[in-house]
């Protein structure tokens, strides 16, 4: 369906006003920038099966938007998203947390390079699309252990994800998963990765997505100490062997 930018940009706006999100005109156009580039993008590379605009406005802007409201705005943290695909939540959560810095992980080299095609065409400065798998990157000590929240959307199980995501974490930082109803079973399979990992599941929050029918959960873990050497196990192995 074709929407001109007015169009997209009011019915955007709606949706963050109903989310309860500050925002700038600026944040809007460049929502909107972000989105005729990924359709142009998307065409060639199939990144999503989600173009259509009011689908992308609910299921990959205000969904990834929605954990603002769960999040402490106190100092300049240091953020990375594990297998962020066309940029949600990472890419829109770093739109609206200027200040913050951002590293955008995936292990699709196409999803990277057009992470990094927009954000030389948004100017943006403090973030950075990375490609690897978050099992090989997690080894590399200037990204373990230094990062202050780890988020991710739709990448793997609770304790699969758990693997990836801990490791980089500081002592005390906060991974923000995004999960679907399924989370208490998740939860569930998930304990003994939290033990291994020295991780703890601070909060499960519902969230209320303006306009979306699905249910969706945050799940909050922070992590209490440091992490083994030996976790992240070497690539495909967190995921075919569970902790
Ligand atoms: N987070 C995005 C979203 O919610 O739209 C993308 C979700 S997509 C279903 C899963 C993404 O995770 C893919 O882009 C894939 O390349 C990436 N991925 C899967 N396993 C990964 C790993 N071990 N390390 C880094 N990226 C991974």
């Amino acid at each position: 369906m074709e929407i001109s930018k007015q169009e997209f940009i009011a019915e955007l706006k709606i949706g963050i006003e109903a989310l309860n999100v500050s925002y700038s005109s600026e944040q809007l156009e460049q929502l909107w920038e972000y989105y005729l580039f990924f359709l142009e993008e998307n065409k060639k590379y199939n990144m999503s099966t989600i173009t259509e605009p009011e689908e992308v406005i609910k299921k990959h802007y205000l969904d990834s938007l929605v954990i603002l409201n769960h999040v402490d705005f106190e100092g300049r943290k240091r953020w990375l998203d594990i297998g962020t695909g066309a940029g949600f939540p990472g890419m829109v959560l770093k739109l609206f947390l200027p200040g913050d810095s951002f590293y955008l992980l995936d292990s699709s080299a196409k999803k990277v390079n057009f992470l990094n095609q927009l954000i030389y065409k948004l100017g943006l400065k403090g973030i950075d699309a990375t490609h690897g798998r978050a099992e090989d990157v997690a080894k590399l000590e200037e990204w373990r252990g230094s990062f202050d929240y780890v988020c991710s959307r739709a990448v793997a199980s609770l304790n699969v994800l758990l693997e990836y995501a801990v490791p980089f974490l500081k002592i005390g930082g906060e991974a923000y998963l995004y999960k679907g109803p399924e989370y208490e079973e998740e939860i569930r399979g998930a304990e003994s990765a939290l033990k291994t990992l020295d991780a703890e599941i601070k909060e499960s929050i519902k969230l209320d997505v303006p306009g979306l029918e699905a249910e969706r959960y945050l799940i909050i873990v922070t992590k209490n100490d440091s992490t083994e050497n030996k976790y992240p196990r070497r690539a495909g192995i967190p995921k075919k062997r569970p902790l």
